[in-house]
């Protein structure tokens, strides 16, 4: 048994088989082809042009390194042979897909089948098939980024994961997810904690545990690989007593969030997407706190439309009712990319055009967005906060954005709601004006993630300063004290939504700050809950 010591991202535990995850250069996108015939030929071109580099590369090589230049012969056998071949040109003549895509669901149906198979003869041409496959797609030049994980649930092990891989995994297929790169507040990390993924960060990872037998536990933050029988059981144990646990919290389900001594609290959820929703009703959330609405920016080609983000926000609004919905406008910028955003390669992308500086940068696309949002508006409790925000004067040029938005509705008779809007404090600037701010909206939310790492100076994804990186900080704790004074001094309520919401161990040091209301992820909803109605203020009165 090997044990590897990583960073507890999200509590839970794991047991199952490694699914090592390892990203290619390239980016594959399937779609429908008209025309099977040229899909065919195209493969037919890359494969002579895979075989012109394979050959090319032994020779190269054959001379310094006899050995291992063979691999490349190797290689070409095996994509002459007849049923790689084949296996393609069914799956582009069956499914009617374009070449790269039918070459890559055949390397991932290959390396599937025979994924838990020792014999080193088949790994090596899984190898050998995963790597021509790779030359292949590269000669068909396929794009957008696909993880398959298979038939059976995994612990997926990666260098690292962007926030739009995450989002493309179905969470059915995932007991854990274990990478090296990354933070427990990486935008990653979020998304993981939002599908409510045990999650382990932090730790080095080795291709040779692909396959392997693993335990891991994401309370302590250690994986376990090939675990001998008597831990499996007392793991096997503990998974049951979580669930035991788990079945006493959903009994909280349909509670009131109220401390003990009876002060209403606003219990929000987090949420990335609509697949998210049914958690936040299954936890019985009061509403959404946060919506990060730049997931839908990402992983694809180009901005999305007005009507296609009106369409996903009405569903939103008509989904969740009363229930207020507050979303964040596009956060773009920094980790979250996109190709078509074209962004320009910043020295610090961190402190870059981020967040509402980019939006205000591009004013058509934000205006798209506004639109989008008091259009939908109508159908139900939509409210709307700006994340970034360091100077007022970016709030006089939201506004000016918003009145033109609502002129050009009301011209067309397109009905729409004056909705609450609020600011994310999430830069110390913002905190050191929240009162000014604080006196032109509705709401103030705490984005204590960005605070954090703004306040100490530290890469909230660094790994490297993961034991440094301190959230419960006295400057991030009294900032937040300041911010809730401010706030209420303007009538104005306070969240917070970064993710120390969810830190329970300070639950009841926020609610006796005056904090109005916490939005979390939706698998937190009940343990904060908890940790709220065990709360008394009155103690110390
Ligand atoms: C934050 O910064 O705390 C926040 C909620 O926003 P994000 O994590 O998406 O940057
Ligand atoms: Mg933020």
């Amino acid at each position: 048994m090997e044990i590897y010591k990583g960073t507890a991202a999200f509590p839970g535990i794991a047991i199952g088989k490694i699914l090592l995850y390892q990203r290619s250069e390239y980016q594959i996108r399937r779609y429908l082809t008209g025309n099977v015939k040229k899909e065919l030929e195209d493969f037919a071109a890359a494969r002579i042009q895979v075989q012109k580099q394979l050959q090319a590369l032994y020779q190269r090589n054959k001379k310094e390194q006899e050995a291992h230049a063979g691999i490349f012969l190797e290689q070409e056998k095996l994509l002459q042979s007849g049923s790689f071949q084949r296996a393609v040109e069914s799956a582009i003549s069956s499914e009617k897909v374009n070449a790269a895509y039918a070459v890559m669901t055949t390397k991932d149906e290959i390396s599937n089948t025979f994924r838990n198979l020792e014999e080193p003869v088949i790994r090596r041409r899984i190898q050998n098939i995963r790597e021509i496959s790779d030359r292949l797609i590269e000669a068909l030049g396929g794009i957008s980024p696909r993880i398959d994980l298979g038939e059976k649930p995994v612990i997926l092990v990666a260098e690292s994961l962007a926030p739009t891989e995450m989002m493309e995994m179905g969470k059915e297929m995932l007991l854990a997810v274990v990478t090296h790169q990354g933070s427990t507040v990486s935008h990653s990390t979020i998304v993981a904690k939002t599908m409510g993924i045990p999650s382990l960060t932090d730790v080095e990872i080795h291709e040779e545990w692909d396959g392997q037998d693993a335990i891991m536990d994401g309370y302590t933050g250690t994986l376990y690989l090939h675990p001998d029988e008597e831990l499996q059981k007392e793991y096997e144990m503990r998974q049951k007593s979580d669930i035991q646990e788990h079945e006493a919290l959903l009994k909280l389900k349909d509670e009131q969030d109220c401390t003990k001594d009876g002060k209403k609290i606003g219990l929000y959820a987090n949420t990335a997407s609509m697949d998210d929703l049914n958690s936040v009703f299954f936890y019985g959330a009061s509403g959404i706190g946060l919506l990060r609405s730049e997931f839908q920016y990402l992983g694809r080609e180009n901005y999305p439309r007005e009507s296609e983000l009106f369409l996903a926000y009405k569903k939103i609004a008509e989904t969740m009712g009363n229930r207020p919905v507050v979303i964040r406008t596009a956060d773009l910028g920094a980790d979250k990319q996109a190709d078509y955003l074209d962004i320009p390669d910043e020295t610090n992308p961190i402190m870059g055009n981020r967040g509402i500086r980019l939006c205000l940068d591009r004013k058509y696309m934000f205006k798209a967005q506004l639109r989008a949002i008091y259009r939908a508006s109508a159908f139900g409790n939509l409210e709307m906060m700006y994340p970034m925000i360091t100077s007022e004067e970016e709030l006089d040029s939201i506004e000016e954005l918003i009145s033109e938005v609502k002129a050009g509705l009301k011209e067309k008779n397109i009905p729409f709601r004056n909705i609450r809007t609020g600011i994310m404090i999430e830069t110390p600037a913002a905190v050191m004006i929240s009162r000014e701010l604080a006196k032109r909206v509705d709401f103030l939310s705490l984005g204590t993630n960005d605070l954090t790492q703004y306040t100490l100076a530290m890469d909230r994804q660094n790994p490297l300063l993961q034991k440094k990186y301190n959230d419960h900080h006295p400057a991030v704790l009294r900032m937040v004290q300041m911010v809730v004074e401010a706030g209420h001094q303007e009538n104005c309520k306070v969240c917070i939504c970064g993710e120390l919401a969810a830190d329970t161990a300070l639950t009841e040091t926020f609610l006796r700050m005056g904090v109005d209301s916490l939005s979390v992820v939706p698998a937190c909803i009940l343990p904060v809950r908890k940790a709220i109605r065990e709360t008394n203020l009155k103690d110390f009165d």
